[in-house]
């Protein structure tokens, strides 16, 4: 496989995500059945004791022990390896899970960490409290300007890591050019692909070392597990592995399940919500009650061009900010019919955030204003329903503010 080929949508043996996401797992525990078996079983029998020998010292053994690894669990990895052209994968409880484990099993005291200013929330409480706990240092970077990157590179600099699109309002990285300059320094970048799926956006032909996921985004689709995943080559997937059986973030085998069944859909639903979504964003641009649309895909966005080279779709999420404040912001969320008022991103189901309204009481006015959140900004992850269905919710509660 080459990264060209990649690049036109073909994986192994030359297939198209599509055929990927339904045939990279055929070989796995191939028992006769059409839909996967879930292996719900905490351990694993070995038919004699050379047997067991070989599972208990054979990293990621798919059948020894579940916090180690799950016929259903191996499944999952392999396709999620093909959709993000790594050698290899390891699932995980949650994307919180994927994250810290990523970045407890590579960084050390002493060692140094740059990552952006923008993070989700709770990314940037590892950055900002529980790494420096243990004597790691970290610098935060504005993410848009690759200079603040190549500035903060100490001789200690273990790890980078980006996340792009960035909440809340879409600011993108150019993974590629902080790839060019950690890797002949040796630094590992870690990526947050969450925001784009990999079906938008491959962050390992970018350069990036190590790509993260939520796999309650996108990857599951339907708001109905949380889980996570790493993608990376067999060598670091090994040293993540060995922390994350100490860290047990583990994934259940009826959610890793779910997981799959969501995976089979993923290129058709991104397609999808990638042209609702741009037709909703153009749609909120034209609108006279709204102040300001933000989303990668508009040449209205301040980063589009770099979006458009490192993208293949932008995604769900749109940022908007309606003129008249807080209350006229209220009023519209409230006013709307289709999307549900509720966290997270990615599935089936349109959800709308006033993301002021969900900070409120956790950060003051001023801390929002330094976060990007003005109080009338709102945020919307555009599913599934029909396009002009949701235009015109959209329209009757603009009309209702
Ligand atoms: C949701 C999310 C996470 C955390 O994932 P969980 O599955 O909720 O633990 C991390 N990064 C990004 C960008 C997210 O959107």
């Amino acid at each position: 496989m080459n990264k060209r080929d990649r690049h036109e949508g073909l994986g192994s043996g030359g297939f198209h995500n599509e055929t990927l996401v339904i045939h990279s797992d055929d070989e796995v525990s191939n028992d006769g059945t059409v839909a996967p078996a879930i292996y719900y079983s905490a351990t694993f029998r070995a038919q004699n004791a050379a047997e067991f020998a070989d599972m208990a010292k054979t990293p990621h053994h798919p059948r020894y022990y579940t916090r180690y690894g799950n016929p259903v669990h191996e499944r999952v990895e392999k396709v999620m390896a093909e959709l993000e052209g790594t050698e290899t994968a390891l699932v995980t409880g949650s994307g919180m899970g994927a994250i810290s484990t990523t970045l407890l099993a590579l960084v050390s005291a002493g060692d140094h960490v740059i990552a952006q200013t923008r993070h989700y929330m709770s990314t940037a409480k590892i950055m900002d409290e529980l790494l420096p706990r243990f004597g790691v240092e970290v610098t935060l970077v504005e993410q848009a300007d690759v200079t603040a990157f190549a500035d903060a590179i100490r001789p200690n600099t273990k790890l980078i890591m980006v996340e792009s699109p960035a909440n809340p309002t879409l600011v993108v990285t150019d993974i590629a050019a902080v790839a060019e300059l950690a890797r002949p320094r040796g630094i590992i970048v870690v990526a947050d692909n969450t925001f784009a799926s990999p079906i938008n956006q491959r962050p390992h032909d970018l350069g990036a070392d190590v790509v993260v996921h939520s796999a309650t985004k996108y990857l599951g689709g339907h708001h109905d597990l949380i889980g996570g995943v790493i993608c990376t080559s067999h060598e670091l997937a090994e040293r993540i592995w060995r922390t994350h059986i100490s860290i047990g973030s583990v994934l259940s085998p009826m959610d890793a399940w779910l997981l799959l069944r969501g995976l089979r859909t993923l290129p058709i639903r991104v397609e999808r919500i990638n042209a609702n979504a741009l037709a909703l964003a153009e749609f909120l641009e034209a609108q006279p009650q709204i102040e300001r649309v933000y989303y990668p895909g508009l040449a209205s966005h301040p980063q589009h061009e770099l979006a458009k080279r490192q993208m293949r779709g932008f995604g769900a999420v749109i940022a908007f900010a309606i003129k008249g404040g807080y209350e006229a912001t209220e009023r519209f969320v409230s006013a709307l019919k289709l999307p549900y008022n509720a966290v997270s991103l990615g599935g089936v189901d349109s959800l709308v955030v006033h993301t002021a309204a969900m900070w409120r009481g956790v950060m003051t006015e001023e801390q929002m204003r330094i976060a990007g959140i003005p109080p009338n900004f709102v945020r919307f992850s555009v599913g599934l329903e029909h396009i002009d269905d949701l235009k015109a919710d959209v329209l009757q509660a603009l009309q209702a503010i």
